[in-house]
């Protein structure tokens, strides 16, 4: 099969850690027989730079033409006085917009070799993290009214039924293709949009028998994922919810540059990439840790092409490299072997080839 990559290479380690992504993902091509054809996308800073704005409609008209979308990470401090519409990041919600990403998936493991990396005490819950937040991306608090009038200001949440059915079903089936546990985060104590967020929630919930289905209000979950975190499975919640759990999640694997994400929209076409940023103070040295992206790249495969063997052999090679104690610098402990970007990602590709 061939497959079309719009690739984002970005600002400061962008460029370094998507051209080990784009390494792994050539491997994987002539391992399985896949083609993976790129198209370069010109977004965030670079394009401030080139064109003077952020995103130009026809860089992302190339995004809606390919099957999914690869990004490093946009923005700098070069950029960091311009007005906020100006700003590098503003090119990632035009995407967003602009492909109709609703839902945001962002897994979180912790890898027993790193497990050091970890704020909690591991033994207190078995050891184990492996949580997938679902978060509305387009709806809520974020997108609705705002206003100042006198000496006072007000934002309003709002959701309505179809806004939250289509994420509801997207962490269903998320769990489903998991532990078959979904947990699903509101404040209906208190929010009329959560009372309808719940309603609608038990109102699909019967078409996924075979999924273990929970409410919990935010503030409980908050604290459950740090007394408990083996307890989640999959949580899916609304967009400011999701925003502050999915930072609180990330942070229980200890390590920023690990964790990948993906923006699903309806269909199959997706937008994926670290949930670090562009990391200007290690750009261009060559010490950037590439494995977020490359996981990244592992999520498209599994999420936009179907391709689960595929991903799996990326996520297991990542894994024993761990396992063999190779660490590029940011998650390195005192008894490891570091390397830099280009060693890791010739590393991962070693372990696909083994397997
Ligand atoms: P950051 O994630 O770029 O960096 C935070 C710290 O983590 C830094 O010390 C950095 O060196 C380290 N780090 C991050 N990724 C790493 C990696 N892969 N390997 C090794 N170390 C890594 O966050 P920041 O410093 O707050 O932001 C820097 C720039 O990135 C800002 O302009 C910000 O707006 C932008 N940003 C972009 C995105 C995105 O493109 N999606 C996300 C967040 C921040």
């Amino acid at each position: 099969m061939k497959y079309d990559i719009a690739l984002i290479h970005g600002d400061g380690i962008g460029p370094e850690i998507i051209d080990s992504a784009v390494e792994v993902l050539n491997h994987i091509g002539s391992v399985f027989s896949h083609e993976f054809d790129y198209t370069g996308v010109i977004a965030g800073g670079s394009s401030i730079d080139k064109f003077g704005i952020p995103l130009l409609e026809e860089e992302l008209e190339k995004c809606k033409k390919a099957d999914a979308v690869l990004l490093g990470a946009v923005g700098g401090p070069k950029w960091d006085t311009l007005p906020g519409d100006k700003r590098p990041e503003r090119a990632l919600l035009g995407i967003r917009a602009g492909l109709e990403l609703f839902a945001n998936i962002r897994p979180a493991i912790l890898y027993p070799p790193l497990a050091d990396a970890c704020p909690l005490k591991l033994e207190a819950y078995g050891g184990a993290i492996d949580i997938i937040v679902v978060r509305e991306l387009t709806g809520g608090i974020y997108f609705g009214k705002r206003e100042r009038v006198g000496d006072t200001a007000y934002d309003t949440m709002s959701y309505s039924v179809s806004e939250i059915e289509r994420i509801g079903r997207v962490g269903f089936e998320t769990a489903r293709k998991r532990k078959k546990k979904l947990t699903s985060v509101d404040k209906a104590n208190v929010l009329e949009s959560s009372r309808l967020w719940r309603e609608v929630m038990h109102g699909i919930k019967s078409e996924y028998p075979d999924v273990e289905y929970a409410d919990m209000l935010v503030d409980n979950c908050a604290m459950q994922l740090i007394r408990n975190p083996g307890q989640f499975d999959v949580i899916v919640t609304e967009n400011m919810f999701g925003d502050i759990l999915s930072d609180e999640v990330s942070m229980l694997t200890g390590s920023i540059g690990m964790l990948p994400s993906a923006s699903m929209g309806s269909g199959s076409l997706g937008m994926f990439e670290p949930i670090h940023g562009s990391a200007p103070d290690i750009a261009g040295q060559g010490i950037a840790n590439p494995i977020a992206t490359i996981l990244s790249a592992a999520m498209m495969l599994r999420y936009s092409f179907d391709l689960d063997t595929e991903a799996d052999a990326v996520e297991n090679a990542v894994l024993s490299v761990l396992e063999k104690g190779y660490r590029t610098r940011d998650i390195a402990g005192s008894s490891d072997k570091i390397v830099g970007t280009r060693e890791m990602t010739r590393l991962i590709i070693e372990e696909i080839e083994k397997q």
